[in-house]
């Protein structure tokens, strides 16, 4: 089989490469899982951990070396319970593809971006707060059962009319699943950074918070502040526009923007 030798004969000449690579792909997989995610600080630490374990071992520092690796042992159980929301969303991840760009069409796509941001725009004018999550690669299922299901097509006047006070769902978030309005009403997890100023509230925090533990994109319309903001991998963009909001959407999903796909 002179084809096999010749393929095992690349492999071995170019082994130590071909390692790197794909170590260097594994903690660039590892990094955008928990991108964003209280995680990503612990994995910080632990790359710290892992490179004073490596010295402590080649100086020979008997006791340190001893000591890192029972903190390693207990590290990984008490990552395994801690985390195990991020590690569960991590692997739902692989193979998972843009539910938004495989299912929808590129104009579907484009109404309902605008219908969103026109909502949005409306709801900051009549001083409504609203909560509109998008889902992007990681499922948000768990959090549309805690709400209550819609199923309908995105427009801005259901939008608009699920915020109005009073209307039974304007409370929580409302979910976008593969193109449609999926629920209402829903519960996000708070996020836990104590940084965050003060003059966020609940409906900013849960926002944060569901950005942290999911891909889902978020535009946070305040009621109190009145300004329209959107939150993506924990990072908050404020003050926009219903343009702005509408390009920073489209940049986080990769769409073209319309004048470079004239231009081009
Ligand atoms: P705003 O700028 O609009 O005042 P805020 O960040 O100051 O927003 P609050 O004033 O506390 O926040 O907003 C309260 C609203 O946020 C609630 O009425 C509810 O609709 C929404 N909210 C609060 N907690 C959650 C949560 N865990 N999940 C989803 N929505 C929530
Ligand atoms: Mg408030």
């Amino acid at each position: 089989m002179p084809v096999l030798s010749n393929i095992m004969n690349f492999i071995n000449i170019w082994k130590p490469l071909i390692e790197i690579v794909i170590l260097w792909s594994v903690f660039y997989h590892i990094m955008f899982f928990f991108e964003g995610t209280r995680a990503i600080q612990v994995l910080r630490g632990i790359i710290v951990l892992s490179v004073a374990f490596f010295l402590f071992q080649m100086l020979g520092f008997q006791i340190l070396n001893w000591l890192l690796t029972k903190v390693f042992a207990i590290s990984v159980i008490a990552i395994l319970i801690i985390f195990h929301p991020e590690i569960r969303q991590g692997l739902a991840r692989i193979g998972q593809r843009n539910i938004f760009g495989t299912v929808l069409r590129e104009e579907e796509l484009d109404y309902m971006l605008k219908e969103i941001c026109k909502a949005a725009e409306s709801l900051v004018m009549d001083k409504i707060g609203a909560l509109i999550t998008m889902e992007k690669n990681d499922p948000l299922t768990a959090y549309i059962e805690s709400g209550v299901m819609i199923d309908g097509r995105v427009s801005s006047d259901l939008i608009q009319s699920i915020f109005t006070p009073y209307n039974p769902l304007h409370d929580g978030g409302l979910i976008i699943q593969n193109g449609r309005i999926m629920a209402a009403g829903c519960i996000f997890p708070l996020t836990q950074n104590q940084y965050l100023s003060r003059i966020f509230g609940t409906r900013h925090r849960a926002a944060i918070g569901l950005s942290e533990e999911t891909d889902a994109i978020v535009i946070i319309v305040s009621e109190e502040r009145h300004d329209i903001s959107l939150v993506y991998r924990g990072k908050l963009y404020k003050e926009l526009t219903r343009e702005s909001l509408l390009l920073e959407i489209k940049e986080i999903m990769k769409i073209k923007r319309e004048d470079e796909q004239t231009k081009s």
